[in-house]
């Protein structure tokens, strides 16, 4: 016999568990480099500017 739970959680005690299991929407903040919004803890898809370093070739269409 494979092991069982004793008995059925409750629907409060499930509920319980889930409350942590939201997920929260996605951060942007302000580029520190060129002041545009971008995502958290991503290269900024304006300037190429990561955490104060350049790490990618920027092409200026304008
Ligand atoms: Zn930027």
């Amino acid at each position: 016999m494979t092991p069982q739970p004793k008995r059925r959680h409750s629907k409060s005690r499930t509920r319980q568990r889930r409350a942590h299991d939201g997920l929260s929407a996605v951060k942007i903040v302000r580029c520190k480099s060129c002041r545009q919004m971008r995502l958290a803890h991503r290269v900024c898809p304006n300037c190429g500017v990561y955490a104060g370093r350049q790490v990618l070739s920027v092409e200026e269409n304008a």
